[in-house]
């Protein structure tokens, strides 16, 4: 055990009530560091989520909080943005001890977070809409944006309550009323937050958190026809399943999925910086990122002394509990993730990759009860390997060798996932031609894995559709209403009457 001691909540959140499942069930929450049990949370079903929706329905329907003048939703944001700052240091240690990474990782998620539900607050009552010229005389077109309304958000277990943020934020500025399911196996701070949220005042069914695994909790948001849009963050195959699902009342659908994102290393790099920032773009909660730079393409001239340095580095990388200090990576969150990572490692030596480092888990005793899996370096990748096409979402990297500036381009597009990608140069036209062919939709030069509040994040092709974060992340969540009036209507004697 950590030996962290920690309140949690163990009820879901619905219609400004704390409640147990309905069926009475519960799931245990354990620490991947050591299995040990830190909650017992309810284990919800179809009939809590019906019942959650149920609760936003009325609230968006009957309540007050869309109709508040956009000043005051920013308000009770802003509140809730200021009181996740005050309880930064309770929730970044929730966050360790529910997802296994470092607390100082998880101080820094919390610290954006805070910034979001700020930026967002600052959003809430920017929108004046707009007016346009219609080509008639005596006639006004207004365009006004209004809540979309009842929204189901599922997001994933590697950044709980960030994902979380990205979309509760937002969907609350506009004024929607939201169900929000966390990952079954990392809901605690989700649940803290909306906690943090009561204490602010949200008006009751405005904020519902439902517990419970995808297939049950999950599919009733994505299929309900209360829902009138569903939010999601998480594997490919699942965003799949959401597209049909919410098919049966044409919901409004926005989708953040997987990557394999491109790190790119040109031979005027700067090299030292390039290699920190190879390692920091993956080793990060142990490479479970979804813009994890996974797959490192190095060219020629570099790529013999780039992979030694990287190796050098890596061997240092410190595995160990989130909660010690010298830690520098954390565990895998379950045992079945652990398995995954450890095929795929199976999966590269088979297809031919040269495994430099790691490729298992490690030996150290102390750390036998934890989902460890060691840092782990393959070279010798090509496009044709699952290695270098998969998302693995652990702490492996592939190597891939380039020539030139068109090659690396062009199989750094041939994949796919479409998330992020970054490249290394000093070249100034080089940087221009780049970042225009890459087709993803985060393209960071001389950098990786930045995020903040103001920038839309999303992915081309199968990585997603729609943009969190942002202005357009607030647009997500409204409709566009077009207001016309005709100022002199006069008989058409268009039929002859
Ligand atoms: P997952 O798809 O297994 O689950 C994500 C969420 O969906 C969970 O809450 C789960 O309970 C729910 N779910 C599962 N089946 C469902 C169904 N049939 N209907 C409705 N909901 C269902 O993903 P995960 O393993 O939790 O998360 C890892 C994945 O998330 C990775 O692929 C990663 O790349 C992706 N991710 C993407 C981003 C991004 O911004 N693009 C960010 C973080 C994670």
């Amino acid at each position: 055990m950590n030996s962290q001691k920690i309140d949690v909540i163990e009820k879901m959140h619905i219609d400004g009530q704390w409640v147990a499942a309905r069926s009475g069930r519960s799931r245990t929450i354990i620490d991947p560091f050591d299995q040990s049990e830190i909650a017992t949370v309810p284990e919800g079903d179809r009939e809590d989520a019906e019942l959650a929706i149920a609760a936003a329905r009325r609230a968006f329907d009957e309540g007050p909080w869309p109709r508040l003048p956009g000043p005051a939703r920013g308000e009770k944001l802003h509140e809730l943005g200021r009181l996740i700052a005050e309880n930064r240091e309770e929730l970044a240690r929730l966050e360790s001890l529910d997802t296994g990474k470092t607390v100082e990782e998880s101080r820094w998620d919390m610290d954006g977070i805070a910034d979001i539900f700020k930026y967002f607050a600052g959003l809430a009552d920017k929108d004046g809409g707009e007016i346009l010229q219609p080509p008639f005389e005596n006639a006004t077109s207004l365009l006004v944006r209004e809540p979309v309304g009842v929204c189901g958000q599922i997001s994933p277990w590697n950044y709980p309550l960030l994902q979380a943020s990205w979309k509760m934020a937002p969907a609350l500025a506009a004024g929607c009323a939201i169900v929000i399911k966390p990952s079954e196996i990392t809901p605690l701070t989700t649940l803290k937050v909306t906690e943090l949220a009561e204490r602010v005042g949200f008006p009751p069914g405005v904020i519902n958190t439902v517990l419970g695994p995808g297939h049950s909790v999950g599919a009733s948001l994505a299929e309900s026809h209360d829902v009138d849009l569903i939010s999601f963050t998480g594997g490919i195959e699942t965003g799949k399943k959401i597209i049909q699902a919410a098919s049966g009342n044409v919901k409004k659908i926005a989708l953040e999925l997987g990557g394999k994102n491109p790190n790119i290393i040109f031979d005027d790099a700067d090299f030292e910086v390039a290699v920190d920032y190879a390692l920091n773009g993956v080793f990060f909660h142990a490479g479970q990122i979804c813009s994890a730079g996974a797959r490192l393409m190095v060219q020629d001239a570099i790529h013999d002394r780039f992979v030694s340095a990287l190796l050098a580095r890596m061997k240092k990388i410190r595995l160990g509990g989130g909660f010690d200090e010298k830690t520098q990576m954390g565990p895998l969150i379950s045992a079945e993730h652990l398995a995954k990572v450890e095929r795929y490692a199976a999966i590269a030596l088979n297809e031919g990759a040269r495994l430099l480092l790691g490729g298992k888990r490690p030996s150290d005793p102390a750390l036998q009860k934890g989902f460890f899996f060691e840092p782990t370096l393959f070279v010798d990748c090509g496009n044709h390997m699952r290695i270098v096409n998969e998302e693995v979402f652990g702490p492996i990297i592939s190597v891939e060798r380039f020539a030139t500036e068109e090659e690396a381009v062009r199989r750094a597009n041939g994949t796919v996932y479409g998330l992020s990608a970054g490249f290394w140069t000093r070249d100034p036209d080089r940087i221009h031609r780049v970042s225009r062919a890459l087709r993803f939709g985060t393209v960071w030069v001389n950098d990786f894995n930045i995020y903040f509040a103001q920038a839309p994040w999303g992915g081309y092709r199968q990585s997603g559709m729609g943009r969190e974060l942002g202005r357009m992340g607030l647009d997500e969540y409204t409709e566009v209403k077009h207001i016309y009036q005709n100022h002199d209507a006069r008989p058409m004697n268009w039929f002859g009457v």
